[in-house]
């Protein structure tokens, strides 16, 4: 969805520079992380308080430019203050989309839920799934990922090209399935594997999609009653939500942020991120 050109940056964390002299909370040198979505406030989304799926949003670094920058200036109602470091705050973004697909999927402390994806936005539905209480499973194709799903609330991790999917999921659910599959990679096979996987009467929830249409059986989706859901972008709650989360110190973000950079150094990290994408969960660019 992006034009070009365009300046990059939508997971932001930044330092107030000159804040609201009224509100202490949104001061000078007060941390922010900020969301980065301008919604219509006119379409049907948005009429139904729903403007994080808004038909004419605008997403920093996407359809206006980005915060890659050494200052910009954001309305202060999309500036969310908190006690987390910089650090911290790079992740609130990326991990409230995994927190809206678990809204989305009203995941309670009575589901078993898996999470077809260990990248960014699966480990912020892990992470809110366990938040949950839910009990949780990563699925990946890799074992270090695996092993940041497990910090990041995971009871139980497959990697799917060691053991098969199908069989390991049966073994962890009594033989039902999951009550809810959340699909956070975003292939045909993977989009497929979640109606397959998922229990009786379920919840199904995406949140990235593949370039190309998918077939399914759609048989199951009548046999087995199934609730599909799409899943985009996040709300002020579920910002408020992984803040919470955060300060609570119950996500691995030494781990999930894979390196540090200047901004002369991104071209040569991005290429290497581009030839080898696995090697990394986050990459943080360092403007200050
Ligand atoms: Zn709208």
């Amino acid at each position: 969805m992006v034009t070009f050109p365009r300046v990059l940056g939508h997971e932001v964390a930044a330092t107030i520079v000159d804040g609201n002299s009224r509100d202490p909370e949104l001061a000078a040198g007060v941390s922010v992380t900020m969301s980065p979505y301008t919604s219509c406030g006119k379409c049907a989304s948005c009429r139904r308080g729903r403007s994080n799926a808004c038909q004419f949003n605008e997403t920093l670094g996407v359809q206006r430019d980005g915060a890659m920058t050494e200052f910009i200036r954001m309305p202060e109602e999309k500036l969310y203050p908190a006690a987390l470091s910089i650090k911290e705050l790079c992740l609130v973004e990326p991990l409230t989309v995994g927190f809206h697909a678990v809204a989305r999927g009203r995941v309670t402390g009575d589901d078993i839920v898996a999470v077809f994806g260990c990248g960014g936005v699966g480990l912020g539905a892990i992470s809110a799934s366990h938040f949950c209480g839910a009990s949780t499973i990563a699925v990946d194709v890799d074992d270090a990922k695996l092993e940041i799903a497990r910090k990041a609330g995971a009871s139980h991790t497959i990697n799917s090209n060691r053991n098969t999917l199908h069989q390991d999921l049966l073994d962890l659910t009594c033989g039902l399935g999951p009550d809810v599959v959340i699909e956070a990679i975003g292939l045909p096979e993977t989009f497929r594997a979640a109606v397959e996987e998922v229990a009786f009467t379920g919840r199904v929830v995406y949140i990235g999609y593949p370039k190309e249409p998918v077939t399914y059986e759609t048989r199951l989706f009548v046999q087995k009653e199934l609730d599909v859901l799409g899943s985009r972008n996040a709300l002020p709650e579920d910002f408020k939500r992984v803040i919470k989360m955060l300060e609570g110190k119950h996500f691995p973000v030494q781990e999930a942020v894979s390196t540090v950079v200047s901004i002369e150094d991104a071209p040569q990290i991005l290429k290497q991120w581009s030839d080898k994408p696995i090697r990394f969960t986050k990459i943080m660019v360092d403007l200050g």
